[in-house]
């Protein structure tokens, strides 16, 4: 059933139409519990009240299936304001950005010279930009362009995903770079990432083990308290300072414990995105955590009667989806209870 569910997700979040159309839509579904809104005042009082407790963020101006350069550009524009936001109000925060976003899937050149403006704006107020990892379809380019971009910039990392294979060689040559270490969000096939959790989590705990001896800094990000809990008492146990790393969780989970790690003086850092297109993030969270389903549903039949009137189609076949599955898990609960 969790599978099932995950695809469903997953499938709905790759849905191009939906993408667009929930853009149009507005924040719906309950997706602002975990989208700090759309617009960069919304996500500029985030970050100071988390700022304000000791919490760093990284921040994610949302957009998925950019297309034309046109649309890529305009992204770009976003983030540089972005960048003269954080530098204005001093904000705790770096960035996190998509390449696909920046026009890899257009033009391999205009990605990367719009990936060179952002880090020198960025290099010049002394703010970080991590590359987010998307599927394994763009991982090489990724690694790719980011090797390309350190040649002249060094406030520049990507995300590594414990689920494939090659990870924990390809992190060799990849020590003096800044690196969130993640499990991996997207479906891939058994020829290139571990399936079950078990095996994932093993690949996590060991490469992270590493990265805390070996390389240059780390972020571990994870809700998984096991992972937490076990990583706080290997750098007990190895003395490993905490300059070398960071916890990063993603805005709306499990927020109780941002707070807690800050307070034991862990650095810990948030990730917020925000922006009209939350749709694919949304759904890619649906599918990791099942239960969150329940935030949705409430959200469609306790919210959206109104919206229901103005687009009675889209609205109540994504609304009937959600519904299912939702049925499906209450019963599946009900028939392991029993
Ligand atoms: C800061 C950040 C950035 C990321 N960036 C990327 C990226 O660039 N590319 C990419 O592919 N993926 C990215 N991800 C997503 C990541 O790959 C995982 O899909 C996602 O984090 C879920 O895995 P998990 O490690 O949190 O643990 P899970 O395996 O989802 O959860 C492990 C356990 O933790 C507990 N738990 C988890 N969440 C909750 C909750 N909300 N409430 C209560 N208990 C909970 C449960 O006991 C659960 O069994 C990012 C994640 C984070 C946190």
């Amino acid at each position: 059933m969790v599978n099932v569910t995950r695809d469903f997700f997953i499938g709905l979040s790759n849905n191009k139409f939906l993408n667009e159309y929930a853009k149009k839509w507005g924040f719906r579904l309950g997706a602002e519990k975990f989208v700090a809104g759309t617009t960069v005042d919304s996500v500029a009082k985030v970050v100071k009240e988390l700022n304000s407790i000791g919490i760093s963020c990284t921040l994610d101006n949302l957009g998925e299936f950019v297309s034309d350069k046109a649309e890529s550009t305009k992204a770009k524009e976003e983030i540089l304001r972005l960048l003269d936001r954080i530098h204005t109000d001093k904000l705790d925060c770096h960035l996190s950005v998509k390449l696909t976003q920046l026009g890899l899937d257009i033009d391999r050149e205009f990605c990367v010279e719009n990936m060179k403006e952002i880090l020198t704006i960025a290099g010049s107020y002394g703010i970080f930009v991590n590359i987010d990892m998307e599927d394994y379809s763009h991982y090489q380019q990724t690694i790719d362009v980011l090797l390309e971009l350190r040649k002249d910039f060094d406030n520049v990392g990507t995300v590594m995903q414990a689920y494939l294979y090659r990870t924990e060689d390809d992190l060799e040559d990849l020590k003096d770079v800044r690196l969130r270490l993640v499990k991996g969000a997207y479906k891939e096939s058994s020829d290139v990432a571990y399936q079950s959790k078990e095996d994932i989590d093993r690949a996590f705990i060991k490469i992270a083990k590493k990265r805390l001896e070996e390389a240059e800094f780390t972020s571990i990000a994870t809700h998984d308290h096991r992972i937490i809990n076990e990583m706080k008492a290997f750098v007990k146990k190895k003395n490993i300072s905490n300059d070398k790393f960071e916890f990063q969780m993603l805005y709306g989970f499990r927020t109780e414990m941002h707070s807690n790690l800050a307070e034991e003086g862990y650095n810990f850092c948030t990730y917020i995105p925000f922006g009209s297109d939350w749709f694919g993030y949304f759904m890619r969270r649906l599918a990791e955590r099942p239960q969150n389903v329940n935030l949705v549903v409430k959200d469609v039949f306790c919210k959206s009667e109104n919206q229901l009137k103005k687009e009675p189609i889209i609205t109540g076949a994504i609304a009937a989806s959600i519904l299912l599955l939702w049925r499906k898990q209450r019963r599946s609960k009900r028939d392991k209870a029993s």
